[in-house]
């Protein structure tokens, strides 16, 4: 327990907004098969998250903006730098106290064409109790809806959960799924053990992005699912 509060106080301190621990044994197979198989022994996860900023991710409905569309990029590339920084104090710390630790990086793309990255962030940060999964397949936080970016450490540290998977929260809500210019999302929730690909199309939203990006020549992603989400709006909370 002392570990875990030291553990949390210098992830704070750092910069991060939120951190839990999830223990991942109840979702392995949804883990493994999001191409996690070298890392299945560690079976607690430190999750990480850093709130984006309100003043652009509230733009992001600007669609024909290069401006937004740059910044929006890099504030992106900026929280995953970040939370891989902190991610790796987080390493240090639990190899420091004598455990295995490994950093998942924030952004990790294994299957660019499937959108799948080397671990399931999302899945972790829902398994310590920080959120649940959205009809936009995002991890929806209660305080600030879509609008965090995640990294996990790995580690065989025996630290304790720090909650259980959260329930849904989005009830008859359906605005990602309306939103969503490319149809991406069936507005199927989230049930634990099904596949992802019958809630969202991940190759819809890969080829709207890419006309996107043609179209404003700038690297672009979209975020309208991060944008929308009433659970992050400012103006709602
Ligand atoms: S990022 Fe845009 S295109 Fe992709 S799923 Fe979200 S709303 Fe749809
Ligand atoms: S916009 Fe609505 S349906 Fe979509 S994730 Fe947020 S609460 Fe759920």
């Amino acid at each position: 327990m002392v570990l875990f509060q030291d553990l949390r106080n210098q992830i704070l301190r750092e910069g991060a907004d939120l951190c839990g621990i999830a223990h991942i044994e109840p979702s392995h197979s949804a883990i493994l098969e999001l191409g996690s198989k070298s890392r299945t022994h560690l079976l607690r996860a430190v999750s990480i998250g850093i709130r984006l900023p309100d003043s652009v991710i509230d733009q992001l409905h600007r669609r024909s903006s290069t401006r937004i569309a740059v910044m929006y990029r890099h504030i992106y590339d900026e929280t995953n730098a970040e939370l891989d920084r902190i991610a790796s104090i987080a390493e240090t710390i639990l190899e420091a106290a004598g455990t295995k630790a490994l950093a998942v990086p924030a952004s990790e793309t294994v299957d660019s064409k499937r959108m799948y990255g080397a671990f399931s962030h999302k899945m972790a940060a829902h398994l310590a109790g920080l959120g649940w999964i959205g009809k936009s397949c995002l991890l929806i936080t209660p305080g600030a809806g879509p609008r965090v970016r995640w990294a996990t450490v790995l580690t065989d540290a025996p630290l304790k959960a720090t909650g259980s998977a959260t329930e849904q929260g989005c009830g008859e809500c359906k605005q990602c799924v309306d939103i969503c210019p490319a149809e991406a999302f069936t507005g199927r929730p989230y049930r634990k053990g099904e596949h992802r690909d019958l809630r969202f199309d991940t190759g819809r939203c890969s080829e709207y992005t890419r006309g996107k990006e043609k179209e404003l020549d700038c690297p672009v992603l979209c975020g309208l699912c991060v944008y929308i989400c009433p659970y992050g709006k400012t103006d709602l909370r």
